[in-house]
């Protein structure tokens, strides 16, 4: 079962504003678990990818890992990934029902805006690809909040953003649950901060 963490009673002051305009009705299908993402058996589970696709550290060697060898043997037929978008695989060993493969941004901090737009292409294409599979539910991990340098706090609001707009969508009504998955401290605060603010418990 999901522990869901944002039941927070204590928001901290923040820049993002009120959240009168949230949906409550979001909240039941919004999940935050901290923990290893190779073990959710959920339709999808999102791989913090590099634009090989040939495997790599942090969670994309975790969860090749756990697929097994012929999660690799797919990805070298898929050509590569563009930053900011995604591919969709099966899942091998693991308990969930495909691998979406999303590419995100190494942070620029010189042109946040960039890294901003690509960080958004991982999220609304990875939704995009879960809806076109038929998948009912999706678990992110730490898009490029690794090695890829992108601020947690700033990240977090990105992937919050896009995602309820996503869910407030058309086809966002064909998703029943968008899981965001933490491991580091830094990601778990973030989303402890960030996420009441956009998804509010009822
Ligand atoms: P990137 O290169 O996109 O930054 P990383 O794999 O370095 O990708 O990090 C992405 C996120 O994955 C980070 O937030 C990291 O803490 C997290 N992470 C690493 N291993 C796992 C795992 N087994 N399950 C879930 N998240 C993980």
């Amino acid at each position: 079962s999901l522990s869901l963490l944002y039941k927070l009673k204590k928001l901290h002051p923040s820049k993002l504003g009120p959240t009168t305009d949230a949906n409550p009705s979001h909240n039941d299908r919004i999940g935050l678990i901290r923990g290893d993402i190779t073990s959710l058996s959920v339709g999808a589970i999102v791989n913090a990818a590099n634009r090989s696709l040939l495997g790599g550290g942090g969670v994309d060697g975790a969860i090749h890992r756990a697929a097994g060898p012929r999660l690799l043997a797919e990805c070298r037929t898929l050509d590569g990934c563009a930053t900011g978008s995604s591919k969709i695989t099966d899942a091998y060993e693991l308990p969930c029902n495909k691998v979406i493969h999303t590419v995100g941004p190494v942070y620029d901090d010189i042109h946040p805006s960039r890294s901003e737009t690509a960080l958004r292409g991982c999220y609304k294409s990875s939704l995009q690809l879960a809806v076109e599979n038929g998948l009912k539910s999706i678990a992110f991990s730490g898009i490029s909040t690794g090695i890829y340098g992108y601020p947690s706090m700033d990240a977090a609001v990105i992937a919050c953003d896009t995602v309820q707009k996503f869910l407030d969508g058309h086809d966002g009504q064909k998703l029943d649950k968008v899981i965001f998955v933490t491991f580091e401290d830094k990601d778990v605060n973030a989303y402890n901060h960030v996420l009441p603010r956009f998804f509010p418990p009822s």
